[in-house]
């Protein structure tokens, strides 16, 4: 969805919140007594992912197509045009005649591009921005 986030692994919410306080972060947790403060938190409920992601799509009111494929999946990092001459020899080369734009990461390299993955995630982002409308 583009929105810049950050996964942090511990069990220990004041890590957490330290974190969130430093980075200006709204805490996404599944714990339901995550302790209260001055820091901003979000318990998600549902078990499931897609129902997750609707959860927290209605609650910040984001549009999940708005700024979709902006990102790098892996760094979270916003990605930078480049052109098919720059992916010649970096990406198989029926995929650098077939397509025209080009994405990478400008922090792990990664190029992306619409192929059978995006279509398949945007049609589950489209979804999802559905669902929010709905529920
Ligand atoms: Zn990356």
């Amino acid at each position: 969805m583009g929105v810049d986030c950050k996964y942090v692994n511990t069990s220990v919410p004041e890590e957490l919140i330290q974190i969130a306080e430093k980075e200006k972060r709204i805490i996404l947790t599944r714990r339901r007594n995550f302790p209260t403060g001055t820091h901003e938190f979000f318990v998600v409920v549902d078990d499931i992912p897609f129902n997750q992601a609707v959860e927290v799509v209605k609650k910040f009111k984001i549009d999940p197509l708005e700024n979709a494929f902006t990102r790098c999946l892996n760094c979270n990092v916003e990605l930078k045009q480049i052109s098919p001459e720059e992916v010649r020899g970096k990406v198989p080369s029926y995929i650098s005649k077939k397509h025209k734009e080009f994405k990478m990461c400008p922090s792990c390299g990664k190029i992306y591009w619409r192929g059978t993955h995006q279509k398949n995630m945007l049609k589950i982002l489209m979804e999802i921005r559905k669902s929010a409308s709905e529920s």
